[in-house]
Formats: C-alpha cells, sequence, structure tokens
C-alpha cells in the first residue's frame, strides 16, 4: 500500500481562502476589522520565523495584525503590562503570545493574563476547560488544523481508535479531547508509555506529537491507518546542511498507512490558517454577529 499525502498547505490555503472572504463579508456588512496582535520576547529565530509568517497570512486575509518585539531580557510585569493594554484595546480581537518565553517571564502567569475572548491560541485554563468539558472554546491551533484534516479524509470519526503520542497542553490534550468530542476511542501516551509500538499498531488514527526525529517508525503504523505527523525536528542533512522532518518515519510509514502528512507541508500550514480562523471567530464573538458563511 502506498500511503495518499494530506496536502496541508493547500489545505491551508483553502482555510485561508475563506478567512479572507469572511473578512471583506464583515467589513460590508458591519464595518468590522478583525485585529491580530503578536506579542514576541526575545531572538528566538524558529520563533521570528512563525510570528513573520503568521503576520503575512493575516495581511493576505485581510486582518489587520500587529507585532510586538520585547527584548529577551524584559522582565515578567512588562509583558503583563503589554498583555493587559491589548486586552483593553477593541481594535484587538486577538492575542497571540509566541511560546516558548526567556526563563524570567512566567509562561503560565501570562497566558492566565489574556482576556480568554481574545486567547486565540486557546492556551487560557478557561478555553481548555470549556473544551474538555464539550462547550464553545477557542480551541488551540494546530489540533484544530489537525481535525480539520483527518474529517476531510475520513469524514465521521465516531468510534475510530485514536492514539496521540504525546501529553503536551499545546497539542496532545486539546487533540485528545477534539477527538472524544468526535466519539473517538482515544488513547494518549508518553514518555511512559509501555509497548508503544503495539500501542500505536492499534490506531485507526495515530497522531506524532513528541518532539523526536522520526521516532515513530514504518512498522509501527497499523495498515490503512491515517498518520498525522505533527513534529517538526531540525536534522544533520550532510554537507553542513540542515533539513526539516516529522516524528514520523514518514518513508517507512508511508508504504503502511492509508494517508499521512509530510513534514514540511502538513501541519505546519494548517497551524496558521486555523490562527486566522480562530480571529475571525474572536472578532465575531466580541462584536455579537454571526461568523460570515465562505462556502
Ligand atoms: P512537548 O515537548 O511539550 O511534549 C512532548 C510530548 O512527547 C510529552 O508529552 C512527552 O512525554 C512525549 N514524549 C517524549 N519522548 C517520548 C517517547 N520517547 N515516547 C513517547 N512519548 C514521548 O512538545 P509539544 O507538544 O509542544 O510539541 C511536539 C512536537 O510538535 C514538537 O516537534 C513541536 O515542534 C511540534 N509542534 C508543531 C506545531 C505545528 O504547527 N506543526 C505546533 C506545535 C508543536 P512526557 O509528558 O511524559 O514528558
Amino acid at each position: 500500500m502506498t500511503a495518499d499525502i494530506i496536502d496541508g498547505k493547500a489545505f491551508a490555503a483553502e482555510v485561508r481562502r475563506k478567512v479572507g472572504i469572511q473578512v471583506a463579508a464583515l467589513k460590508a456588512a458591519h464595518g468590522l476589522t478583525p485585529g491580530l496582535s503578536v506579542v514576541l520576547v526575545g531572538e528566538d529565530p524558529a520563533s521570528q520565523v512563525y510570528v513573520r509568517n503568521k503576520g503575512k497570512a493575516a495581511d493576505e486575509a485581510g486582518i489587520v495584525s500587529d507585532e510586538i518585539r520585547m527584548d529577551a531580557g524584559v522582565g515578567q510585569d512588562e509583558v503583563l503590562a503589554v498583555v493587559r493594554r491589548l486586552n483593553a484595546d477593541p481594535a484587538v480581537h486577538a492575542i497571540l503570545v509566541q511560546l516558548p518565553l526567556p526563563d524570567q517571564v512566567d509562561e503560565a502567569a501570562v497566558i492566565d493574563a489574556i482576556d480568554p475572548a481574545k486567547d486565540v491560541d486557546g492556551f487560557h485554563v478557561l478555553n481548555t476547560g470549556r473544551l474538555a468539558v464539550g462547550l464553545d472554546a477557542m480551541v488551540p491551533c494546530t489540533p484544530l488544523g489537525c481535525l480539520m484534516m483527518l474529517e476531510d479524509r475520513l469524514g465521521d470519526l465516531s468510534g475510530k481508535r485514536a492514539l496521540i503520542v504525546g501529553r503536551s497542553n499545546i497539542v496532545g490534550k486539546p487533540m485528545a479531547s477534539l477527538l472524544l468530542s468526535r466519539h473517538c476511542t482515544v488513547t494518549i501516551a508518553h514518555s511512559r508509555t509501555q509497548d508503544l509500538p503495539g500501542e500505536c499498531r492499534r490506531a485507526d488514527i495515530l497522531i506524532g506529537a513528541v518532539g523526536r526525529a522520526q521516532m515513530i517508525k514504518g512498522d509501527w503504523v497499523k495498515p490503512g491507518a491515517v498518520v498525522i505527523d505533527v513534529g517538526i525536528n531540525r536534522i544533520d542533512a550532510g554537507e553542513g546542511k540542515t533539513r526539516l522532518v516529522g516524528d514520523v518515519d514518514f518513508e517507512g510509514a508511508k508504504d503502511v498507512a492509508g494517508a499521512i502528512t509530510p513534514v514540511p507541508g502538513g501541519v505546519g500550514p494548517m497551524t496558521i490558517a486555523c490562527l486566522l480562523a480562530n480571529t475571525v471567530t474572536a472578532a465575531c464573538r466580541q462584536a455579537g454577529v454571526a461568523v460570515p458563511d465562505a462556502a
């Protein structure tokens, strides 16, 4: 079997096109322009690339975006002051604080300070709690993108056996909540899981969110399973070059899986597209208007 490659880039382009239509409709009908503010602390090169890509994608969709850069040595109070200012600004509907933050800044305290209605990353405990109990919430962008690709591929997920490798607050746990909401039988694996290959082989849906290059081997994959690879790992490609790979051994898995996301070009682009979609959702909720149809 050779797996279908799930083209996250093309899927994301379609989501972004629809967001563009929604933004234009909001401007025309309500004079409402969704606004996104991204806070970047420090000089982490990967974070700088992510933030730049997010800003560019927002601009292309007609969302007003603004980037607030803070020095790596900034104190926690200064970061909290910026968040509070953005909370109070009615033109800002969505706030994203790029993680990780420097050691002297308490990430949990910063996330906790974000107005949950503007918490476009869905990391505030109010949003994670609402998601966990099945209420409307801002849903974290990466798991939301994964869910969209899964539903596009499989339709109804009800009864599917899903394994998520990784239990982080930003990917693994919200992914589990989303799949439970779609009536999957969900297992979360982590570093203490015994017989991880055996757990993987039972999964109709296998999600790698570990951060370890090519750890999930092809012969761990159930034939025909849908594999979503969240991992982004930079490895040595020889001759002084590097390349990005996922948590799944793509070459091995693609001969067994029914469908698989590549790295790069799978989950990553969908994360940004979902950030834009969440920004529109946040703006509509704050303005008390319905999210426009973009069919
Ligand atoms: P974390 O480091 O927060 O979590 C990693 C998880 O993997 C932990 O739960 C850990 O278990 C588990 N783990 C580590 N080693 C093993 C092992 N040997 N066997 C089983 N489980 C293991 O990572 P994130 O969730 O933040 O990110 C995961 C990956 O996804 C990273 O590569 C990251 O770069 C990528 N990512 C990609 C995004 C995208 O847009 N494509 C967005 C966000 C993340 P334990 O809890 O026991 O320590």
